[in-house]
């Protein structure tokens, strides 16, 4: 019996009928390669060989010989079957994305009003101008009134600039509505087709295939869509999962949830910035797909890209991406927005940097600049990175770069990146235990 690289042993007796047989445990990790050799004990034995470096899974025999096919078995290989189990949050409850309050005082500002509003119910606001392109609407007159900006609400009460047909009405209860909601209709009202939704682990079955894993959709009733609306995953999730396993070794379970938005700051309210478009481990044992974030930034058709992505990080760990993490070092003065040097040299076996849709990161968040890699060059411990365009500044010596793989699991997806590199497929391939249990 050979393994890669090398072999175990084992006497079988042969019964009456000239037939052995044992059990052999292969090894847990998906994409192992084994094949099995017989020989009768006695003279004529011989030792085998596992040539290094060959594709073909070529064993040998010591002495030289050619192996007959009836003396080994064809190659088997190590596949995993990973069970994903998908849930929904039910439609947006309206009442908790709105924010509700009264006009406590209104004064002409620009070309519409400033209003003081104090909170009610509990109601928050923590993101300046998360209401831009959104609205307030006048719950007794039904007037709606564009909001041109808002400020973070302080001990209850916060302010706003907007702009109708008419003042706003001193004591009036009013309602703020984010572009979450359809605001075409009078009251605005929760988008159609957007939950629930149960993930879809297409992309994730075709490419977690090319790492010797098997994704099922479990189906049937593992798969609910009855969970709880939260506007924002502030904080753990219930334990909604229902597929249990009794350890890691047994069955690869992994668990993915259709959901709203992440936190009011990283969800696209206002349109700019950056969001979470998924999110894994840290609120939930398992993964969270933003659908409204997803619709709001415009990548509707990439919600199986967020889910492989998430689900990838079930079996390459949390928070792993395909990227390198480096600092400017120096800056070609002729071309100082395309061309510049980072403090460490780039592997091309890590990935294939060349192309990604946004490969090169400087600089860190909310002000962080991506641009595509055109070539690099590396140097004694340094690479010159040259970009296919001009960022929109000169990055600074020391400032933070990251260089991403053109990869589903870069840190910033883009549907182009519809693969796995060999980094990821390797780090697939020596998991041996299930993500969750
Ligand atoms: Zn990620």
């Amino acid at each position: 019996m050979a393994g890669q690289g090398g072999g175990i042993y084992s006497e079988v007796p042969v019964s009456a009928t000239g037939q052995a047989a044992c059990v052999f445990g292969v090894s847990p990790q998906p994409g192992d390669n084994f094949r099995v050799n017989a020989q009768i004990v006695g003279e004529g034995m011989y030792g085998i060989r596992v040539p290094q470096g060959v594709s073909n899974g070529r064993i040998v025999r010591s002495d030289g010989q050619t192996l007959r096919s009836q003396e080994v078995t064809a190659m088997l290989t190590v596949w995993r079957r990973f069970h994903v189990e998908r849930d929904s949050m039910v439609a947006m409850v309206e009442a908790e994305d709105y924010v509700k309050g009264y006009v406590r005082a209104v004064s002409p500002s620009g070309s519409g009003w400033q209003v003081t509003v104090e909170g009610s119910g509990g109601d928050s606001v923590t993101v300046v101008n998360r209401f831009l392109t959104g609205v307030m609407r006048d719950d007794v007159a039904g007037t709606t009134y564009s909001v041109l900006w808002n400020q973070g609400m302080t001990s209850g009460w916060f302010t706003a600039g907007v702009a109708g047909a008419g003042a706003p009405t001193l004591g009036r209860a009013v309602k703020f509505y984010d572009d979450d909601f359809d605001l075409t209709k009078n009251p605005p009202c929760r988008r159609p087709n957007l939950l629930p939704g149960l993930p879809d682990v297409s992309l994730a079955q075709s490419l977690f295939r090319t790492a010797y894993v098997e994704t099922d959709d479990e189906g049937g009733t593992w798969n609910q869509t009855n969970k709880k609306f939260y506007a924002y995953v502030t904080g753990p999730l219930p334990a909604w999962r229902d597929w249990r396993s009794k350890g890691r070794s047994l069955y690869w379970i992994g668990y993915a949830l259709a959901s709203f938005q992440y936190s009011e700051d990283l969800c696209w309210d206002p349109d700019t910035g950056t969001a979470n478009l998924g999110s894994t481990g840290l609120r939930l044992t398992g993964a969270c797909v933003f659908y409204e974030s997803i619709r709001d930034m415009g990548y509707y058709t990439e919600r199986s890209s967020v889910s492989a992505h998430e689900l990838g990080h079930h079996l390459t760990g949390d928070g792993w991406h395909a990227s390198i993490a480096s600092q400017v070092s120096a800056l070609d003065q002729s071309q100082p927005k395309r061309r510049f040097q980072i403090s460490r040299t780039i592997r091309p076996e890590d990935g294939f940097y060349i192309g990604s849709g946004s490969a090169v990161l400087v600089g860190n968040l909310p002000n962080r600049m991506a641009g595509t890699l055109s070539s690099y060059a590396n140097g004694n411990g340094v690479c010159w990175l040259t970009l296919q365009a001009d960022l929109p500044a000169a990055p600074q010596i020391g400032q933070a770069c990251e260089v991403c793989s053109k990869s589903l699991m870069s840190p910033t997806l883009s549907g182009s990146d519809d693969v796995l590199c060999p980094a990821e497929i390797s780090r697939i391939r020596s998991n041996s235990e299930s993500p969750l249990y």
